[in-house]
């Protein structure tokens, strides 16, 4: 079936009167998945968001639960979340990286309440690319950008209009409530695209290792800010940081993304950090993405999306980190030993 383009705003609308339909919009100069708003201009056609759309399943901000003392009675009151939402027009590399946020907090024993509630209650339809950015590489880590895995449904752009496809039984029991918007149609052949960074990634876990103790990641770090932009825009960056506000005898406690750049995420009680210094903090960033998550969970903690190569202010970009290590294992480099770094204090 198809959605003509010129019924897209009739679909959204009609969507929008039972759900918060996060589309990509333009707001203050930046794309991000926002709420629709009829007569706002819906952008599809950009390759990816600024900011991914992690943040309307694991939001920024978010209260856990608020309390309330009245003499020696304490009340406790949790945060439910019930808003059915439809993420529309999510790309194949954020799909992928949802279905990493799934396995980090909704498997190994450990689940996340508030994050299943947003994930129970999200129809995700996904839009196949037709126009990489520069800063794009997710078939490098073998994402196919046209096909949305992940996702409960894949519309792919034939021109004047998209061709839509349930992928799961959700995915197929909402097609029925588009079905007036939709007219018959078939799919076109799937245009082959031209990435202008493709990256053997094969060895990047096994090189990483190899390297751990190099001095490249001293060299690297000298230039990183600790800004924590990085975490901020990845679609698969997860850590957060749980606080309190307190007035009285009422309050909330509450959870806020966090960032490995920061200099006192790995703080710890009397003040020991386990990774006090820049070099640390950054190798570990990097680390994780390649090499960690995929000895717990069997992926990699990258997406390719290219955010953070976009954005950081320093010019650290996840790509050549992967090219670099890779040519100073060609070089041998990993019998430099554990001599060859040398940290500075941060
Ligand atoms: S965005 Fe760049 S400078 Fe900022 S913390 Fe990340 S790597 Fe460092
Ligand atoms: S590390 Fe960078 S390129 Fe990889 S998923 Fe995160 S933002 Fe995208």
């Amino acid at each position: 079936m198809i959605l003509k383009k010129e019924r897209l705003n009739d679909l959204l609308e009609a969507l929008a009167s039972k759900a918060t339909v996060y589309v990509p919009r333009e707001l203050d100069g930046q794309t991000r998945f926002a709420p629709f708003a009829k007569g706002s201009a819906v952008e599809l056609g950009k390759a990816k968001t600024v900011f991914s759309p992690k943040e309307t399943l694991f939001p920024q901000t978010e209260t856990l639960y608020t309390y309330a003392q009245l003499g020696e009675d304490i009340t406790l009151c949790e945060t439910v979340n019930t808003t059915n939402q439809v993420l529309f027009g999510v790309r194949s590399c954020d799909t992928y990286s949802i279905e990493r946020l799934d396995e980090v907090f909704l498997t190994r024993t450990f689940i996340d309440t508030l994050y299943l509630e947003r994930r129970n209650n999200t129809l995700i339809v996904a839009l196949g690319c037709t126009e990489p950015d520069r800063s794009c590489f997710c078939t490098s880590f073998g994402i196919d950008p046209a096909a949305g895995t992940g996702a409960d449904i894949q519309l792919t752009d034939t021109g004047d209009g998209y061709f839509v496809e349930a992928l799961t039984g959700r995915g197929t029991e909402a097609l029925q409530a588009w079905s007036p918007f939709l007219t018959e149609g078939q799919k076109t052949a799937a245009r082959e695209l031209t990435f202008s960074l493709a990256l053997d990634t094969s060895n990047v876990k096994d090189s990483l290792e190899q390297l751990f103790e190099h001095a490249y990641w001293n060299d690297l770090s000298m230039k990183c800010l600790g800004c924590g932009t990085c975490a901020f825009v990845c679609p698969t960056c997860h850590c957060f940081d749980m606080s309190q506000n307190n007035k009285g005898n009422t309050g909330y406690r509450f959870r806020t993304w966090d960032s490995c750049t920061f200099s006192d995420y790995s703080m710890m009680a009397g003040f020991h950090n386990p990774r006090p210094t820049k070099m640390r903090r950054l190798r570990n960033r990097f680390m994780h993405k390649l090499s960690f998550f995929s000895d717990r969970y069997g992926s990699s903690l990258c997406c390719g999306c290219g955010r953070c190569i976009e954005l950081c202010p320093a010019g650290i970009d996840i790509s050549r980190v992967i090219e670099d290590t890779s040519s100073l294992m060609g070089a041998g480099a990993e019998q430099q030993g554990s001599t060859a770094v040398k940290e500075v204090a941060s």
